[in-house]
């Protein structure tokens, strides 16, 4: 029997690794929710509706509808590519750029209810992995298997950091610092479902954790 698994946590805490990792191993479908924001604040950069760090909300209210953003499997990096209105996206959703417009795009109402309609309608077949701030809590709140992951801030970011470098972007670690904190913070803040762990959801504080230990609490997890 297939069941639905939301992993939800703060910026940059692991939780797409361990998401994408579980989903291959039991043969699920993952979906990276946070990368819909990320496209939807990519539109807003690329077509003028973010001035100076200003949204533009009404004319991204008018034209939400016609954003569709879906995933398809790169057999390369064996994780999914995000597509919006088909045009692969995947590597201009992950700069500093994005990172630093997403929270507040993503705190508006209608940008969350079009994305969490497209989201309950991926998750409509049973056998997702799907990570993000409100899975637990909102779009799937009787996932069978919700898990809430954190660390602290200063490893997050030493993780991002090492992550983009390694993609050879020219990073500077206080300014992911600030970035990771100040998407802590709005994405808690928000009116429209916070960012918080759900009553039932299993709390993971990875910070001293390597990804071998991650998997293997995992695995435990399962066992039960
Ligand atoms: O997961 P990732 O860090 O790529 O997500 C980018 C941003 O999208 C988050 O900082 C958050 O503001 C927003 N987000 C959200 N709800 C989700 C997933 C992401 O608000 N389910």
């Amino acid at each position: 029997r297939k069941i639905t698994i939301a992993i939800d946590g703060f910026s940059s805490c692991g939780k797409s690794t361990m998401a994408k990792d579980l989903a291959r191993e039991i043969g699920y479908i993952y979906i990276d929710s946070g990368a819909m924001y990320r496209a939807v604040t990519l539109y807003c950069i690329e077509n003028g509706l973010l001035h100076n760090g200003q949204i533009d909300v009404e004319k991204l209210r008018n034209e939400i509808d016609n954003l569709h953003i879906t995933f398809r499997p790169n057999a390369e990096t064996n994780r999914p590519d995000t597509y919006l209105n088909g045009m692969n996206v995947e590597s201009k959703i992950r700069t500093m750029e994005v990172s630093s417009h997403v929270s507040p795009v993503a705190a508006l109402d209608f940008v969350r209810e079009a994305m969490v309609k497209q989201q309950q309608e991926m998750g409509r077949k049973k056998g997702i992995v799907m990570d993000g701030r409100d899975i637990g809590t909102t779009v799937f709140p009787d996932a069978e298997l919700k898990i809430f992951v954190t660390a602290s801030p200063e490893i997050r970011a030493q993780r991002r950091y090492d992550e983009l470098k390694a993609k050879g972007q020219a990073v500077d670690f206080d300014e992911i610092l600030e970035n990771v904190k100040q998407r802590d913070y709005i994405d808690q803040h928000r009116e429209v479902s916070p960012l918080r762990k759900a009553d039932d959801a299993l709390l993971l504080d990875n910070s001293h954790l390597t990804i071998e230990q991650q998997k293997e609490w995992l695995a435990e997890q399962f066992a039960r």
